[in-house]
């Protein structure tokens, strides 16, 4: 077995992920959260809303996951958003073309339609199924396409991202922000995406959970007001010469941005935002890394791009965030197809004498020649940019109609005005996330298989000698045989008490009344203070235990004999194995200072057994 294998066997085994419609043999692509799995899922994008929403005042929107099709030709999703298909002859299977040459050729996934065809049949490549012979290949379009309303209808389709809606509600945004740049917004929800052959688990999904932030900016200023809280913050950048020589290197985000490896500010307090939160959440630092986008990997309208990729087991490295300086492209590409300007207005600090020309329209010539028209011909000439009344023929909209102007009814003046502000169109930096890559990327990194031998030696404990003695009870014999103690090494994931879906566990020794009534008073307390508690009190102790490190519980709250003559308890520590004894009273407190305030486990009570 390897990791993936290992991580989801305990996924499925554990509640917390498993393939979808299982009932009915399963569809690829689709995965259910199971009840651990939706907690830890929500606690990830709940600590997403404190970086994105709280402390950077990004607010969340909500629009629909279906979409009218304008919104996707303006997107250019209708057009491009495909990837090169090709089926087999023989037995039907669909693969991806370049993933089919991607061991062939570096550059597998710059390569067209065409030129993949070529390559698989000058190689001789044959299906990886059965080895049957394959078509040629072309390119699938990715979007779930929908009709909305009853008979033919109107197009739609299912948003293969979230970030559409921001761009469509940038007019309204910017009145909510009173035209201020820079602005955010935020939106977490589920993609849609079609993919051709998703055989990597959660890391290729045909629905998925996306949250991004689109960031509008003034392109005449890419400096970030807070650049200074990051600026010393160290990262692992794979730049575009790092990877020529293959190598990562280390450095800080002001040294990366004063040297040019990262465009600006903006980026580069944004890739150490990044950097933090996915640490925050548990990703492994020493398995994370910021890879910049090559030329011919980057849209042609980005300024600058990263990924923020986690190295796996299985799959090598793989992208969990997109990062990316996307300019104006998204919000002039909605212009042109709604034919509605959007920009903002920015006001100067001081106004400025701006020297320009002006077009005087000769109306003594206009008047004949346009007759009615004449005034709105000249009012349109007057909207013109310099450069189009540079021509000999000047040309014109009226009330929708074109009419060519001779340059010779137009004359010129200098003037000098004062103008306070102009029209800006932002620049958009987008952070993008993939909710359930980071999932899985978590579940991996906390992932460990430890010797308990070895365990028990570093943390100078006899563990299971002391997991066992906790045992010990008048009705533990009949558990004795299941064999606890002879465990050699135990599951654990190491989930930090910000994202772990159950924080404390209590467990009564025996499922005997005088033992239970003061567990489940302790754990109404817990709830009170808003801990994520289970209640656990079957099976041996012993097995709880191994239980809640499988689950990664921090911490366990054991209720013994001793609890009834001496009102104390077993905390017990997941990473460590070690245990202390606290008083029941106030244990509420300690426990929350334990997961939320950093306090040290052995403050938390008297060293118990050891
Ligand atoms: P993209 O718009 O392709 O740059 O995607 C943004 C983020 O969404 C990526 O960094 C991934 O984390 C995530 N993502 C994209 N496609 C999928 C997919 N098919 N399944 C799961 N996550 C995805």
């Amino acid at each position: 077995m390897d990791k993936y294998e290992k991580v989801f066997e305990l996924a499925k085994r554990r509640g917390f992920l498993w393939n979808s419609f299982e009932l009915y043999g399963g569809s690829r692509g689709f995965y259910d959260y199971g009840p651990l799995g939706s907690t830890l899922k929500r606690r990830i994008e709940q600590i997403w809303r404190e970086f994105y929403v709280i402390q950077e005042g990004h607010m969340e929107i909500e629009c629909p996951t279906i979409g009218i099709e304008d919104v996707f030709i303006a997107s250019g999703h209708v057009g491009g958003f495909s990837d090169p298909l090709c089926e087999c002859k023989n037995c039907g299977e669909a693969f991806r073309a370049d993933h089919l040459v991607e061991n062939i050729m570096a550059a597998a996934g710059t390569l067209s339609a065409e030129q993949l065809t070529q390559v698989i049949k000058e190689k001789g490549i044959t299906c990886p199924e059965c080895g049957g012979e394959l078509n040629d290949a072309y390119e699938f379009n990715l979007m779930f396409k929908t009709t909305i309303g009853p008979g033919t209808g109107r197009k739609g389709y299912l948003r293969p991202e979230t970030a559409q809606g921001m761009f469509v509600d940038f007019q309204r945004l910017s009145r909510f922000y009173r035209d201020k740049l820079p602005f955010g917004a935020v939106q977490i929800g589920k993609s849609y995406r079609n993919e051709i052959a998703p055989r990597q688990g959660v890391i290729r999904l045909r629905e998925f959970t996306q949250a991004e932030c689109e960031i509008f900016t003034d392109p005449r200023n890419k400096k970030h007001p807070d650049f200074e809280r990051f600026a010393d913050s160290e990262l692992t950048l794979y730049s575009q010469e790092a990877q020529q020589k293959g190598e990562a290197f280390r450095t800080t985000v002001r040294e990366a941005v004063e040297k040019g490896i990262i465009a600006h500010e903006m980026l580069g307090y944004n890739i150490a935002l990044t950097n933090e939160f996915l640490t925050k959440v548990g990703i492994d630092p020493a398995r994370l890394r910021f890879r910049q986008h090559l030329k011919d990997e980057m849209a042609h309208y980005a300024i600058d791009c990263w990924d923020a990729e986690i190295a796996t087991d299985r799959f090598g490295w793989v992208e969990i965030v997109g990062i990316a300086d996307r300019t104006d492209y998204d919000l002039k590409a909605h212009s042109r197809v709604s034919k509605t300007d959007l920009y903002v207005y920015v006001e100067y600090d001081e106004p400025k004498m701006l020297t320009r020309f002006v077009v005087k329209p000769n109306m003594g010539k206009l008047g004949p020649l346009f007759k009615g028209k004449a005034k709105a011909v000249a009012d349109a000439l007057k909207q013109l940019s310099e450069e189009e009344l540079s021509k000999s023929q000047i040309k014109v909209t009226v009330d929708g109609e074109e009419l060519t102007v001779s340059s010779d009814v137009v004359d010129f003046a200098e003037e000098t005005v004062k103008v306070s502000g102009e029209n800006v169109i932002p620049h958009v930096i987008e952070p993008s996330y993939g909710i359930d890559r980071i999932f899985y990327g978590i579940m991996e990194h906390a992932f460990d298989e430890e010797k308990l031998a070895q365990k028990a030696a570093e943390s100078g404990l006899k563990v299971e000698e002391n997991e066992e003695k906790a045992d010990k009870g008048p009705e533990a014999a009949k558990d004795e045989n299941e064999g606890e103690g002879e465990e050699e090494t135990r599951l654990v994931m190491h989930f930090s008490s910000a994202i772990a879906p159950v924080q404390v566990a209590v467990l009564p020794l025996l499922t005997r009344k005088e033992l239970a009534d003061p567990a489940k008073e302790i754990l109404l307390r817990l709830r009170e203070k808003r801990l994520l508690v289970s209640y656990d009190d079957s099976g041996t102790i012993g097995r709880r235990y191994r239980r809640n490190d499988e689950i990664g519980t921090p911490y366990s709250v054991t209720v013994d004999y001793d609890t009834l003559q001496d009102g104390t308890v077993t905390i017990r520590d997941r990473d460590s194995m070690r245990q202390v004894r606290a008083p029941i009273k106030g244990i509420e407190n300690v426990l929350y200072e334990l997961i939320y305030r950093g306090r040290d486990f052995e403050s938390a009570g008297k060293p118990f057994n050891f």
